[in-house]
């Protein structure tokens, strides 16, 4: 197994095992999955973003809403390139 999908069935697994695995919090589908990732700037006012929060994405699979999930809080820091 390559280490992109070993580290996508850890996230999956991580948040399976903290209940978020319930139906879609906007229409109640129960289809949710797993669609990638993705870099959500922070900062502590507008002009000053100076920080990107790596998050797992999923989406519901019916009306479409994504959720962010923060990486660094679940212990899921993603590795630095090799
Ligand atoms: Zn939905």
């Amino acid at each position: 197994m390559n280490s992109k999908i070993e580290f996508n069935t850890k996230v999956i697994q991580k948040l399976e095992e903290l209940g978020a695995d319930k139906p879609c919090h906007r229409c109640g589908h129960t289809k949710i999955e797993f669609v990638g990732y993705s870099k959500q700037e922070l900062g502590d006012s507008p002009d000053n973003m100076d920080y990107d929060m790596p998050v797992a994405i999923t989406a519901c699979q019916n009306c479409a809403v994504i959720s962010y999930h923060a990486l660094i809080p679940l212990g899921l820091a993603p590795a630095d390139e090799e």
